[in-house]
């Protein structure tokens, strides 16, 4: 990179800042979390705001691939480690079940690591009773016409509210999604066995290639985490 070209990126950077920043505050607006705007201070949100983020698969574990060996692990912690600086900036609590490309509790790709990890996951959060967790990942189907985003949740009133305010929010990305949000069953082990509202948000379908091509850039994961972090704003000013 040149010295043109790494000012380019620099001020890419700041403007990047800048248009994040302004949106959270109009999002803490619109939903009452920032209590007075003319303060000029960033907003504390109410300290029992904790959220847990966690970025599905990592490590030996890729998660779904798609055709050109894109594996979705590396998307969902770009996606997680974003909403992770949208929420901090915002006086909210995050705690982060992985912020590199490990698997968590040993590695290996057997039915046992596989679990031994998703139950270190449900550990961590379980250690934040009063916690919401948002599980991250990306979505593969044999049809490739199949793409958008879609957010199940677990068996508790507050993570079905925000199940509904994230999908409604990935709306204004895409206004013909028809995907409705869906109680998680037994085949989702992290949904179905955690003690803390979970939701868990599929962002996109790797077998869609215009969706994949898109969920490889900055700038759509960027809104993918806005779109995130809108609707969990949502649902904390409703509580
Ligand atoms: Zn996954």
């Amino acid at each position: 990179m040149g010295k043109k070209d790494a000012i380019t990126a620099a001020a890419g950077f700041v403007i990047t800042v800048i248009i994040l920043v302004v949106a959270i505050t109009l999002l803490q607006v619109a939903f009452g979390i920032r209590k007075n705007p003319d303060d000029g201070l960033p907003a504390q949100a109410d300290a029992a705001h904790i959220l847990v983020i966690d970025a599905g698969h990592g490590g030996m574990d890729g998660g779904a691939v798609a055709a050109d060996g894109t594996t979705e692990k590396g998307i969902n912690l770009e996606i997680s480690m974003i909403l992770k600086s949208l929420m901090e900036v915002s006086g909210v609590k995050v705690v982060m079940t992985r912020t590199e490309d490990v698997m968590l509790d040993g590695s290996g790709l057997s039915g046992t690591a596989k679990m031994r990890d998703l139950k270190k996951r449900l550990e961590i959060a379980g250690q934040y009773p009063e916690a919401l967790m948002v599980s991250i990942h990306c979505n593969k189907f044999p049809q490739e016409s199949c793409k958008g985003l879609q957010v199940y949740y677990s068996a508790h009133e507050e993570a079905e509210s925000a199940a509904g305010a994230v999908q409604d929010s990935y709306l204004r990305i895409d206004p013909t999604n028809h995907r409705k949000i869906k109680k998680a069953d037994s085949s989702i082990y992290l949904l179905s066995r955690a003690r803390v509202p979970s939701i868990l948000v599929e962002c996109g379908f790797l077998s869609n290639g215009p969706e994949l091509e898109k969920l490889k850039t900055d700038n759509y994961r960027k809104k993918l985490a806005l779109v995130i972090a809108d609707g969990i704003f949502k649902a904390i000013g409703e509580e």
